[in-house]
This record gives C-alpha cells, sequence and structure tokens, in this order.
C-alpha cells in the first residue's frame, strides 16, 4: 500500500509554502486556514491517530512558516503611492524622498522664473506596498510633478477698457510695454517743444491677478498687437493742392496703400471735396499728445462793394485790390497717434494787416442793345464831306472832322459785326442793327469793342482817328440798308 501523505508533502504542501514566500496577503492566510486547512482535515479525518497527530504538526508548521515569510515580506515592500490633486504619480519607499522632488521642481521654476512660485496643487501620500521593481523611477516622478502642477504667479494684467491684453511677470515689465507704446509719438513731436501732455485716450489699467505661469505674455508679442490692433476704415476729403502722396504722409501710409483701398479712383484726378478711403490700423491703444505749436497763417482780406449810380448794373471795376495779411498763432495740437485731431488757437497776432478789396459797382439800368429805329449823331465834329460824287469817285459816307481821340458813339442798338483794319477803312466798327440796317465807322484811332458785342444806342464804341486812306483825324460814318449805301444825311444831321 503507498503512502499518502508523500506525494501530498512533496507537491500541494510546497506548493502553498512557495506561494506564501512569493508575497501572498492575508487573503492567502485566510485560504490557508480556511480552506486548505479544512480540506485537509476532511481529507485525513479517517486515518488512525497517530496519522492525524503528524497532520496536525504539519499544519502548525505550514502555518507558522507562512507567517514568517508574510511578515518579512510586509515589512519588505512598505511604500506610498504618491498623489497630486488626486492623480496617482506611482509609489515611493518613504515619503521624504518624494517631498524633496517636489520641493526642488518648486525651487528650480522659482530660480528659473526668478518669481516666487506657489503651487496650487497639494501633494498627499497613501500607504501601500510595492515591490523595489515597481517603484517610480525619481526622474520620472518629477517630470510627472513638473507636467501636472499648474504654477501659478504674482501677474500684471495690462486692462484697455476692461479688456485685458496681457499679463505680465512684473509691474515695470507691463509699466514699460505702456512707455513704449507711447514711445514714437513722443519722438514725433519731439523736434519741437516738450509735449504739454501725453494721455492715453482709452481707459488703461494695470491689475494684479495670480494667473498660471505658462498664461504670462510675451511683452514684445502684445506691443505689436497694440501697436496694430486691427484695420480701421477712415475717410479723408481732398483739399486743394492734396495728392496720394500728400496724403499718405498726413497718415503715414503709403500710396500704394492708398491706391488700392482706392482703385475706383485715378489717383492724377483728385478734385477737392473727394472722399478717400484710409485703411488705417486702428491701434489698441491711443496715445493723445498734447504740444503746443506756433506757426503763421495767412489772413484773408474781406471784399467791399462799392456802388456807383453813373456806372450799368453790368459793370464793376476793382478799386482797391486786396492783399492778404499775416498772423502768428500760437495753439495747442492735439494728435492721436500722430495724427493731428483738434487744434486750439490760444493766442492770435496780426503781423501785417490784411488790404481789403474794394469793388465798385454800378446801379443803373443798362439800355437796351435792340436797335430804336432812329440813328443819333456819331460824334461831334464838323461835317467836312458829304454823300456823292467828290473829286469823280462816289463817297458813300459822310466826314465828321474833329480832333483825334473824340469818342464815336453808336448810331443806334444792335451788334458788332466787324471791329478790326479793312484796306482804306483803317480801323473800323461795323454794326448791324437787325432791322435790315447797318453802320460803319472808319478811320479809327482806337476800337472800342469786339466783334459780337452787343451794343446799345449812343455807346462809346471807338475814337476818331487818321488809320487807312485819311489825310486828317476824322470820322467816315456810312449807313447801308440790306447792304445798299444809303445817304447818311437821311438820317443825322
Ligand atoms: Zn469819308
Amino acid at each position: 500500500m503507498e503512502d499518502p501523505k508523500k506525494p501530498f508533502m512533496e507537491s500541494e504542501v510546497a506548493k502553498i509554502i512557495r506561494e506564501k514566500i512569493n508575497g501572498t496577503r492575508k487573503i492567502l492566510k485566510d485560504k490557508i486556514s480556511n480552506i486548505h486547512i479544512k480540506g485537509l482535515l476532511e481529507k485525513y479525518k479517517n486515518t488512525p491517530i497517530a496519522k492525524r497527530a503528524l497532520a496536525a504538526f504539519m499544519i502548525v508548521v505550514i502555518i507558522g512558516l507562512g507567517y514568517t515569510g508574510y511578515a518579512v515580506n510586509e515589512i519588505r515592500t512598505r511604500a506610498f503611492d504618491v498623489y497630486l490633486d488626486g492623480d496617482n504619480l506611482g509609489s515611493v519607499r518613504t515619503q521624504e524622498e518624494a517631498l524633496e522632488i517636489f520641493n526642488n521642481v518648486r525651487e528650480e521654476l522659482s530660480q528659473y522664473y526668478n518669481l516666487e512660485i506657489v503651487f496650487e496643487e497639494d501633494i498627499s501620500f497613501e500607504p501601500t506596498h510595492t515591490k523595489d521593481g515597481d517603484l517610480v523611477d525619481p526622474q520620472v516622478l518629477k517630470n510627472n510633478i513638473q507636467s501636472k502642477v499648474e504654477v501659478l504667479v504674482a501677474g500684471y494684467a495690462i486692462v484697455v477698457d476692461g479688456e485685458e491684453i496681457g499679463v505680465f511677470k512684473s509691474e515695470d515689465e507691463a509699466k514699460s510695454l505702456i512707455e513704449k507704446v507711447k514711445e514714437p509719438f513722443l519722438e514725433k513731436i519731439a523736434e519741437g517743444d516738450e509735449p504739454k501732455e501725453v494721455n492715453l485716450v482709452e481707459d488703461v489699467q494695470i491689475v494684479e491677478k495670480e494667473v498660471p505661469l505658462n498664461t504670462l505674455s510675451n511683452p514684445e508679442e502684445v506691443l505689436e498687437y497694440v501697436r496694430n490692433g486691427s484695420e480701421e476704415i477712415r475717410t479723408h476729403i481732398v483739399e486743394v493742392g492734396e495728392s496720394f502722396w500728400t496724403i499718405a504722409k498726413i497718415y503715414d501710409t503709403s500710396v500704394e496703400e492708398l491706391e488700392l483701398a482706392n482703385d475706383d479712383k485715378d489717383p492724377t484726378k483728385l478734385k477737392p471735396g473727394d472722399e478717400i478711403r484710409l485703411l488705417l490700423p486702428k491701434p489698441v491703444i491711443t496715445v493723445e499728445t498734447i504740444q503746443e505749436v506756433e506757426y503763421t497763417e495767412a489772413v484773408d482780406y474781406e471784399t467791399k462793394v462799392e456802388l456807383d449810380d453813373s456806372m450799368y448794373k453790368t459793370q464793376q471795376k476793382v478799386k482797391v485790390e486786396g492783399i492778404k495779411g499775416e498772423s502768428r498763432i500760437k495753439a495747442y495740437e492735439v494728435r492721436h497717434n500722430g495724427i493731428v485731431v483738434d487744434k486750439e488757437i490760444i493766442d492770435e497776432k496780426i503781423v501785417k494787416e490784411a488790404t481789403n478789396e474794394v469793388i465798385v459797382k454800378g446801379t443803373k439800368e443798362p439800355p437796351k442793345t435792340v436797335a430804336t429805329g432812329s440813328f443819333t449823331t456819331p460824334t461831334r465834329g464838323r461835317i467836312t464831306s458829304r454823300y456823292g460824287m467828290r473829286w469823280g469817285r462816289m463817297h458813300r459816307g459822310l466826314d465828321y472832322a474833329t480832333s483825334h481821340g473824340t469818342p464815336i458813339k453808336a448810331a443806334d442798338g444792335g451788334t458788332v459785326t466787324y471791329a478790326g483794319y479793312r484796306g482804306g477803312y483803317g480801323y473800323m466798327v461795323e454794326i448791324s442793327h437787325g432791322n435790315g440796317y447797318s453802320t460803319r465807322y472808319a478811320h479809327c484811332s482806337k476800337l472800342l469793342v469786339k466783334k459780337g458785342a452787343k451794343v446799345y444806342k449812343g455807346q462809346h464804341i471807338a475814337n476818331v482817328g487818321n488809320s487807312g486812306n485819311s489825310t486828317g483825324p476824322h470820322l467816315h460814318f456810312e449807313v447801308l440798308k440790306n447792304g445798299v449805301h444809303q445817304n447818311p444825311a437821311k438820317f443825322v444831321r
């Protein structure tokens, strides 16, 4: 008969012991005491008493060995799970080593940023058991802490009209950014006097707040944004003498940009009053500079009108030529980001008075230029030659001998159809009276009307002279009816 204990001892019990030594815990202990031991007792309850005693002894040994193995193992694997705000970062053997890493991370960040760092998260520990091989590597734990912690720093936000445009690591950095925004506009006016005032149009404040380290702004990027902001469309009304070039200069833009924004306009055909679109950067912060300026400005003269009842309404003459004056002006010039937006005159001294222009206007109703149907004697003078045959030739007019320069008047109203030099007539005026009649005035020294002019009866049209075929100053006067010469004596004396 085979001994049933032997194979049992060598196989199952040995296995149980191995398992225990390998780190089975309380559960295994329970198993041993509750299940397997019960099983063993069950299995051997019918064996002889000696066998039972031996089995009981073996059970005691097994339990003893198991417990010792367990106890040794329990102490050796004691560890702590590291938690950062609830996240398990792995197990460490002692809390101290994890705390040291945690503090190192904080110190390194403080040194790197030169800032007092606060960690929002708390580090905490839970007792556990971990084999050496399963402990977290210190470097891995450090990396985990670095990536998990949210580093809060005392930041300084620049707030423009209630909107935060950036948070900076120091108040100085925020302040210096605002100064940099002002800089270019202070340089622009620096040629003259110190600006009287430099303001920011928007409400700009520096507000302290705790922010995560990685949300601190890059001052260069924020400056760029503040300067350029978004583009804004504005318009400019063209004034006399302006071109794209002069307008581009005013707004600190380029001719190309203006042409792009105004592709519907011909740059060579700008007229005063034209509206030009300006695509200008709308800065987030508007720097207002107020500067005292001094300049000379032309002062317009006034025009005064004098009335003269000896002149016709249609006549006017300049009695006194107007001359512009000059005044020296002191003003506060208000610029927004370099562009003049307002001017407040504080003093104005006239250095040269303007000379007012004086114009004389007639009040007399002008005579009608239509023919009356009767002729008036065209000049003062003695009739020296009449219409008819003279020295074997036909004399087609009436000669009035008088002194050189004596005024010649239109015999009736009408339209000048000729005014100029014509052969033997010399300087001559011909008037068509619109009723079939026309009159001619020859040998003039001076003509006062031009072809096409409407003249009224008695209007001074020329002066007596000696031009053309003439032997002394006189007026040769002709009258024609439908192109046929008439004897003027029938119409005038
Ligand atoms: Zn004559």
